[in-house]
């Protein structure tokens, strides 16, 4: 499971992978293991003769690096990957919440020292301290710090609890949050670029590709199992024709957002005409897998050999 290749300088959530140790992936999988479509593992599943020790590559979100890096990667080895895209950022060209929360609170320059912000039920007051200034010192703290563990400095904590709190929420009070948020930050947050997600030219082009498919992940990336049955219907379904439109065919393939889901959320994916689904739980395939629970490894930003290593972990 990879969600983006790029270099970044803040990665709390290990979801960059750099252009180079991609590429040292894909040649380390070539060598080392056969590779799979998510189609011919769907297949392979059915009949119950699944391929020994073999790899399917997946990406989740839809970010454009996918398209502009991974994608000319991927034909450059002939290998094969699965996009799971989320449709509201997409076709709004908008970007997720938590690239612009990590935006406002990790790499604004100078913020206000206090903040008083109206969260779910909840009211956040919180001082930064010292912190109201990025300096070079808490920059690289920041650009260390990984999200399981404990918050090394003040913006570290404002950041991970909001990011908690906004998890569970729906989409327009996420946005709202975010909305008092980027007025209390003041202008400079926007100082730095977000990373922008695919358009629709680039998924229709994905769509006819024949190494790449695409699959679901909702219309706006909701924790599915903290919502009632018609809104994950509304999430998952919706998605799914939006994606169908797009790409002028019926999508079988979907990922639950965060890996968060509830036997309902299963029930409605499998409603929804998709026949495979993944998780974000670290287990190999076996033939008594049940297709809507399919596990995958969250892959690091690491080197061909760590990544050997982690994958013979699995097998
Ligand atoms: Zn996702």
């Amino acid at each position: 499971m990879y969600h983006r290749i790029a270099e970044v300088d803040i990665d709390p959530w290990d979801l960059c992978v750099s252009p180079t140790h991609f590429e040292q992936h894909l040649q380390t999988l070539q060598k080392n293991y056969p590779i799979l479509s998510v189609n011919e593992l769907a297949d392979q599943l059915q009949t119950g003769q699944l391929t020994k020790q073999a790899i399917v590559l997946t990406f989740d979100d839809g970010y454009a690096d996918n398209f502009t890096i991974a994608r000319p990667m991927l034909e450059k080895y002939g290998i094969p990957a699965s996009f799971f895209l989320t449709t509201q950022p997409l076709l709004d060209q908008q970007r997720f919440w938590w690239d612009d929360l990590q935006q406002i609170i990790c790499q604004t320059p100078l913020l206000p020292d206090r903040l008083s912000l109206p969260i779910a039920d909840d009211n956040l007051e919180f001082e930064l301290l010292t912190e109201a200034r990025l300096t070079t010192a808490l920059r690289t703290s920041l650009s260390t710090w990984k999200a399981h563990l404990a918050p090394p400095s003040r913006r570290a904590m404002l950041y991970q609890h909001i990011w908690e709190k906004l998890k569970p929420l729906p989409h327009h009070l996420q946005q709202q949050t975010l909305h008092a948020l980027r007025c209390w930050s003041g202008a400079e947050s926007m100082a730095t670029p977000c990373p922008s997600v695919m358009t629709v030219a680039q998924v229709r082009e994905l769509s006819q590709h024949s190494l790449i498919d695409v699959g679901g992940h909702t219309i706006s990336h909701p924790a599915l199992a903290n919502h009632s049955r018609a809104v994950q219907q509304h999430e998952v379904a919706g998605g799914k024709s939006q994606l169908d439109e797009l790409c002028r065919r019926s999508l079988t393939s979907f990922a639950y957002p965060y890996g968060n889901y509830n036997q309902t959320t299963r029930q409605v994916v499998e409603q929804a005409g998709f026949s495979i689904a993944f998780t974000t739980r670290a287990v190999a395939t076996t033939r008594h897998t049940d297709r809507y629970q399919i596990g995958r490894l969250q892959i690091p930003d690491c080197t061909g050999p760590q990544l050997q290593k982690q994958i013979n972990k699995l097998l």
